[in-house]
């Protein structure tokens, strides 16, 4: 059994066909679902869609780094009402984006009011990092002592494993390991310690091969983990079995 540990369920692309998405991923052998909050619409989307599938879809509460342009006080306010009312697994997505626009400033105090917000919650965080890793270190070394960190969609390649290692952070595996150009994202994998390695699909958003181009969805999540128990040596049965029980463990489900 695979969990998909980050889905967007509630994006428009996905949400009109959940029913079928979660039967498709069931048949595919994935069965536990977080599905992520990336602003105050999302992540109340993302608890409403939680509550349908009790013990089968999880989510989180997050304020996304690339939306901050928008994030007003009454916004984030109401992103940490739904974090202290909806009972999520984690906070996140937050982080840092350098890839898009967003003011720099302000993607800093708001990634810290969510490290503030896991912190009076005990909640782990699951991290965005696209093109800002030496800054992220930065802030997860001085700020995040303590709590537990997910890495989404590590894309940070082999150099950066064991700096995000030393702060006890996990690292979750998507669709870009199985591309052609994924070689930078195999040779990370190579160094992850299986204890510390969970797999996602980020649906609908970055599809593995061999559907890249289609919509993405969880069962695909299959996909990705084949590619990531073929660099490891070991079977997808084994590698379903450590993956799994690592994410139960982060999340505590
Ligand atoms: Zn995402």
């Amino acid at each position: 059994m695979l969990i998909d540990t980050h889905c967007h369920l509630d994006d428009v692309r996905l949400i009109g066909d959940e029913e079928a998405v979660l039967q498709k991923a069931k048949e595919m052998g994935v069965e536990l679902f977080v599905t992520i909050g990336t602003d105050e619409q999302t992540s109340a989307a993302a608890a409403k869609i939680a509550s349908r599938h009790p013990g089968k879809v999880y989510h989180t509460v997050g304020a996304h780094p690339s939306d901050v342009d928008r994030f007003d006080e009454t916004i984030l306010q109401e992103v940490e009402r739904l974090a202290r009312e909806t009972k999520p697994v984690a906070i996140g997505e937050i982080g840092l984006d350098y890839h898009h626009t967003s003011d720099k400033k302000r993607q800093f105090e708001v990634f810290e009011r969510m490290i503030a917000l896991a912190r009076e919650l005990s909640l782990p965080i699951v991290i965005h990092d696209r093109d800002a890793h030496d800054d992220l270190l930065k802030v997860l070394s001085e700020k995040v002592k303590g709590l537990k960190i997910l890495m989404h969609c590590y894309s940070a390649g082999p150099d950066y494993v064991e700096r995000f290692m030393d702060l006890g952070c996990t690292f979750s595996i998507a669709g870009p390991v199985t591309f052609k150009n994924g070689q930078s994202i195999r040779d990370a994998v190579a160094k992850i310690p299986l204890d510390r390695l969970v797999v996602e699909t980020d649906s609908p958003y970055l599809t593995p091969e061999p559907n890249r181009g289609k919509r993405n969805e969880p069962g695909y999540v299959r996909y990705t983990a084949e590619r990531v128990a073929q660099v490891k040596g070991i079977t997808l049965e084994e590698l379903a079995v450590a993956t799994t029980q690592t994410a139960k463990s982060f999340f505590n489900i």
